[in-house]
């Protein structure tokens, strides 16, 4: 939803805007969407997307969209009847007249092309025949809701009556159509009596039945019409059983049909902006922390079947019937609302996370779920992620699923995240998309050229002058961003934050972005050997033609080659393209990575906040701060200050699975000299395990590696660390041989070492804790701490001492 309130500080700037206020403010919410028609797309596979569905809504025949409606209210209509999810006799008919009511409003406020209005217009009008005294309009009788309510079988009811509610009130808002608003008031009537007569258990218990997004739309009325009545009839959709768990941070989802659930986040984030009650806003925002981090797949995608699974199960739920297309378009819209709740993410050390999700899901999942081979835009229901998928889509009039609709919304409304604002003095670019920015009020024109993905570069151009604070993403998975203004550079911009360019600007400024993207494997979480290939945030799949698979594919990451076509490579015979590009043949986005997976990771510690130490080469073995663990000055940037009582950083389970050499190196100010305390203690226990402590009761620094317990221990000694002082200290290990270094030089060495770290099954792999419960926590500054699954050269390790890596 735009927001109303953006429109009217926004004035008439632009030509299509209707004369639509809304009688309240948003409460909680510091960032706005531009209104569609600020915003135009101008090149690129989002405005060819666009294209498809523009000319799919001037092809449809109202009237066979209105035969069901007109049958059902006792009309005639001669018109041929539609198939699929449409048919007169399924269940859910008429949804799809609510999604092309969306749409075609989406569409006429965008381009102003008035093919649409006149569609949009004539649809309200017949759809106003329709409608029975009693406010019911739809294209099922009456008798279904009777079903609901008394728990017999019926499909979706109130999920179909949400599409057509939010049409009316997007031909309201988009397009001025005040006929459409006084349907929808007549509606919301009847929704309000119909039950106000039920008791709270009875309206629990229908809630169980998928309802959509109704609740949504009513906040959204209540907004518009500031009717108390709207409020509270909203509030008769809020299910106890889904967000008593979210409002107490349980991720209870598992077993819950995925679609059902994610509109009820997004009316209970609408919730708290209508009434400023927090719980409805961490309801919200606990729900999309858990999808988003626990139930997602590297496309963005949710759902196996249908269905949330179990938390983290991932590489276990790769089907044909995963990924359901309208969940990602769900998501996308709750991604929205929380980012003008709180669009810097408060949430520490995740200031970016909210549009890095919505460029995952946006570029991964929902470009490539339309066929650009359909001139209509054809559109998946589910996008498989078996090994051997193949993406299927709807067509013209004979299959109207659910994902085919949100696919029409969805496609009309591509430029809406691009930038946000706040109060006009702040314009986020969240999105690097080509595209061209009218701020309406401040008349300033931004013009940004782009063909990322493809290039990994972007070119703003503003227009007009005046202050205000330019914040761009710089996405999580880029390293060495840098942008320019006017072609000075303005430092280094971190990952996974946004980038301030606070300044008055003139006419022909120009800000270049680098945004520089490399290879990543990104493990599944309940498989670290199931891994998904991306190039910057692009999903690449394998090819693989008419082939059909029926295991996972195997892949040895060392034989990836650029073919030479931007986001291409080979893995040997096979082919690895965006996934969003693959049509029309089977594939993989999942394969199981071979031994040479890169087990190697580097932390530097750098995030401004929060508790994830991302992992900097983008092989995806993020570090948990664990314990309150804070920042301080480090040897670079920042490092994470350990207080010696109860912090440490854990490392993901299996870092060094398998490996037969390896190096640690870090940077480590030690803060007190308490003896057997770790810098870094990998293993299971007290039994197997292998260890770095500055110092020992024995006065030294010690490298331990045993598989039987502290008797059997092997060890490398040499004199403890000092105190007060960044050190560099290094070990590495292969065959039998392990050296110490500290500050670049060789301080020890033991070439009888004959256990393997191969050996050691390190599911507890900690910096700053000890596997034996009765050692001391580490107190100690601790930066750029590195692993490598080889023994780095002397050589090595010294240039990293040199260069304070
Ligand atoms: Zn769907």
């Amino acid at each position: 939803m735009i927001s109303r309130r953006t429109l009217l500080k926004a004035g008439a700037a632009a030509a299509f805007l209707p004369p639509v206020t809304l009688a309240r403010p948003d409460t909680g919410v510091t960032a706005y969407g531009f209104p569609l028609p600020a915003v135009t797309l101008t090149g690129g596979p989002f405005a060819a997307n666009t294209g498809r569905t523009h000319a799919y809504l001037k092809f449809l025949n109202m009237d066979r969209l209105l035969h069901t409606f007109r049958l059902n209210a006792g009309l005639s209509s001669s018109a041929t009847p539609c198939g699929g999810w449409e048919s007169p006799t399924t269940e859910l008919r008429g949804h799809s007249t609510g999604h092309v009511l969306t749409a075609l409003a989406q569409a006429y406020s965008s381009t102003g092309d008035t093919a649409f209005k006149t569609q949009g217009d004539y649809l309200v009008a017949q759809l106003a025949l329709c409608q029975r005294p009693n406010g019911y309009l739809s294209a099922y009788p009456e008798s279904f809701i009777d079903r609901v309510e008394t728990g017999q079988q019926v499909w979706a009811p109130y999920y179909t009556l949400h599409k057509i509610v939010q049409g009316l009130l997007d031909q309201h808002q988009l397009t001025g159509n005040a006929q459409a608003l006084q349907i929808l008031l007549r509606k919301a009537a009847w929704v309000q009596a119909r039950n106000s007569r039920l008791t709270h258990a009875q309206r629990q218990q229908m809630l169980r039945v998928e309802f959509g997004g109704i609740g949504e739309t009513l906040f959204n009325l209540y907004q518009l019409t500031e009717d108390p009545v709207h409020l509270f009839t909203a509030q008769y959709f809020d299910h106890d059983q889904v967000l008593d768990p979210l409002a107490n941070n349980v991720d209870a989802l598992a077993g819950f049909h995925a679609n059902t659930q994610i509109p009820k986040a997004i009316a209970a984030i609408r919730g708290f902006h209508a009434t400023g009650d927090t719980r409805y806003r961490d309801i919200a925002v606990n729900f999309w922390n858990f999808v988003v981090r626990q139930h997602s797949y590297a496309i963005g995608g949710n759902s196996n079947g249908e269905y949330f699974q179990a938390p983290n199960r991932i590489a276990s739920e790769l089907s044909d019937n995963t990924c359901e297309c309208c969940n990602s378009y769900n998501m996308l819209k709750l991604t929205r609302q929380l980012f003008f709740t709180d669009p810097g993410r408060s949430d520490p050390g995740r200031a970016g996370e909210l549009m890095d999700f919505y460029e995952k899901a946006l570029f991964n999942h929902l470009l490539g779920a339309q066929n650009p081979n359909s001139t209509h835009g054809h559109h998946c229901y589910y996008v498989p992620l078996r090994a051997g998928g193949i993406k299927t889509y709807s067509n013209d009039y004979d299959n109207f699923t659910c994902c085919h609709g949100t696919g029409m919304e969805t496609n009309t409304k591509l430029a809406d995240s691009i930038y946000f604002t706040d109060n006009n003095l702040i314009l986020y670019v969240n999105m690097y998309v080509p595209s061209t920015l009218t701020w309406p009020n401040r008349g300033i024109t931004i013009k940004q050229e782009t063909t990322f993905p493809e290039t990994s570069t972007s070119r703003l151009t503003v227009t007009g002058s005046g202050g205000f604070d330019m914040r761009l993403r710089i996405p999580s998975w880029t390293t060495g961003a840098q942008v320019r203004v006017n072609g000075t550079a303005t430092g280094t911009p971190a990952p996974g934050t946004y980038l301030s360019i606070d300044r008055t600007w003139t006419s022909g400024d120009v800000v270049e972005i680098s945004l520089p993207m490399a290879l990543a494997l990104e493990p599944t979480p309940d498989n670290p050997s199931v891994r998904a290939v991306k190039h910057g945030p692009i999903v690449l799949a394998g090819q693989f033609g008419t082939g059909n698979l029926s295991a996972l594919p195997t892949l040895d990451p060392a034989t990836l080659t650029p073919t030479g076509t931007a986001l291409e490579y080979t893995a040997g015979s096979v082919l690895l393209r965006p996934f969003y590009k693959t049509h029309g043949q089977r594939y993989s986005v999942y394969w199981n990575v071979t031994g040479s997976t890169p087990r190697e990771a580097r932390y530097l510690f750098d995030e401004a906040s929060g508790t994830t130490a991302v992992d900097a080469t983008g092989n995806g073995w993020n570090g948990t701060l664990v314990g309150g663990v804070t920042r301080t000055a480090g040897r670079s940037g920042t490092a994470v200050l350990l207080n010696g009582v109860n912090m440490y950083v854990n490392l993901p389970t299996g870092i060094l699975a398998g490996a037969t050499a390896f190096t640690v190196a870090t940077w480590i100010r030690l803060d007190t000299a308490a003896t057997w305390a770790r810098i870094f203690d990998f293993g299971a226990g007290s039994g197997a395990y292998l260890f770095l402590t500055p110092r020992t009761s024995a006065g030294t620094m010690r490298y331990a590696i045993t598989t039987g317990g502290s008797a059997a221990e092997q060890r490398i000694e040499a004199p403890a660390l000092a105190t007060g002082a960044w050190a560099h200290v290094a070990v590495t290990h292969t065959g039998n041989l392990g050296v110490l270094y500290v500050n670049g030089a060789e301080v020890a060495r033991n070439n009888a070492l004959t256990v393997r770290p191969s050996g050691i099954n390190t599911t507890q792999n900690w910096i700053g804790r000890s596997q034996y419960a009765t050692d001391p926590y580490l107190t100690a500054a601790v930066d750029n701490f590195r692993i490598h699954s080889r023994a780095l050269s002397a050589a090595e390790v010294s240039q990293l001492h040199a260069n304070s890596q």
